[in-house]
């Protein structure tokens, strides 16, 4: 077995946390406990036990608003639809009742 040593130079930021129930102490990086909480999930401590993590509230009204938008992007647009459909079949009407109007006319003379 050759003895080589390996340095790395890196930046991390790590936050000591326990697990609830086998209380062993480990880290675990900042970005990804961040995430954990916001977006919710679960992973494992060092001894196997789940850790599940609930999603914040900002992250749950923000999945709402979403949803909200794409629904309401819906309805805009078929109402945009119907009232173009709206306009055309008035414009349909209009132009039937020219026609009438012309064949009245005709008639009485
Ligand atoms: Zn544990």
């Amino acid at each position: 077995m050759s003895n080589q040593t390996f340095y790395l130079d890196a930046e991390v930021s790590l936050r000591v946390v326990n697990c609830p129930t086998c209380f062993v102490i480990y880290a675990v990086p900042e970005a990804l406990l961040q995430r954990k909480n916001s977006e919710g999930g679960s992973w494992y401590c060092p001894n196997g036990h789940n850790l599940s993590y609930k999603k914040s509230q900002l992250a749950e009204l923000e999945e709402k608003l979403k949803k909200e938008k794409e629904t309401s992007e819906f309805w805009r647009k078929r109402n945009n639809n119907l009232e173009n459909k709206n306009l055309e079949l008035q414009q349909q009407i209009s132009a039937k009742k020219g026609v009438i109007t012309k064949m009245k006319n005709r008639d009485k003379v």
